[in-house]
């Protein structure tokens, strides 16, 4: 690696965000430099408690209260958070944030390169119209600048790249898009393209459900 410090791009975070930024850039040609505050973290050496049973857990993977209570008082509470995901974690004594005592926020955040990239569940939605305007219509924030059909093209581009999978988890206001090699069972999926045509005939916006 050479030792520049002439970048074109600086990318703060190595998250999903930055993350996919960074590999979108440096693909273009640019010369990137990605400035991440949390620890360092090697793919696959460094996932240590990965199909670890139970048993080999310290105390069985049963909570160290002491521990989270002074360190990882938000993240504590947090779906995922237990032993097996402890390194992962912001550490909150280390890393604290003001919040208003009437608007409490539980702020989740990783504390690694690939910030929340590695403890997120798989899940991958689309954003329908009906997101896209939900904070107007019940008078909160500003307004989205962009709808889906600005974004549309976008989501097939990603889910493209980090190799997304149709599910027939329909809402209300969803159809299912984008169908590439969906890995259910056949009555999951004749299921799913009822409830899709239910959805969709009911005037439902185009957005897809997915999961990698
Ligand atoms: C347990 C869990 C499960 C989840 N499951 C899902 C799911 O199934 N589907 C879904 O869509 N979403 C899910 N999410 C949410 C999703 O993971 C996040 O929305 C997404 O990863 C956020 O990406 P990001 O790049 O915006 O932020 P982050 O991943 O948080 O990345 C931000 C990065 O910036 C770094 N950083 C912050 N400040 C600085 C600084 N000043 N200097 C340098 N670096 C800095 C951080 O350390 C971090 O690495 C889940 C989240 C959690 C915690």
């Amino acid at each position: 690696m050479s030792a520049t410090t002439d970048f074109d791009a600086v990318v703060i975070g190595s998250g999903i965000t930055g993350g996919f930024a960074a590999k979108e850039l440096t693909e273009k040609g640019l010369t990137v430099l990605v400035l991440e505050r949390g620890k360092p973290l090697r793919h696959r050496t460094d996932y240590t408690t990965e199909h670890l049973p139970t048993w080999r857990m310290p105390d069985r993977n049963l909570p160290n209260r002491e521990l989270y209570a002074k360190d990882y008082y938000i993240q504590r509470q947090a779906r995922g958070f237990d032993y097996t995901t402890l390194n992962f974690w912001n550490n909150d004594r280390e890393n604290p944030y003001v919040q208003a005592p009437d608007q409490p926020f539980n702020w989740f955040r990783g504390g690694i390169v690939g910030g929340r990239s590695i403890l997120w569940g798989r899940q991958c939605y689309r954003w329908s119209d009906l997101d896209f305007g939900a904070n107007r219509r019940d008078g909160h924030g500003n307004d989205w600048p962009i709808r889906y059909a600005d974004l549309k093209n976008w989501y097939s581009y990603v889910e493209r790249i980090i190799a997304c999978r149709v599910t027939p988890r329909i809402w209300h206001n969803c159809r299912m898009a984008n169908s590439s090699r969906p890995w259910l069972s056949r009555r999951s999926k004749r299921r799913s393209s009822r409830a899709s045509s239910r959805a969709f005939r009911a005037g439902g916006s185009p957005s897809a459900v997915s999961l990698i």
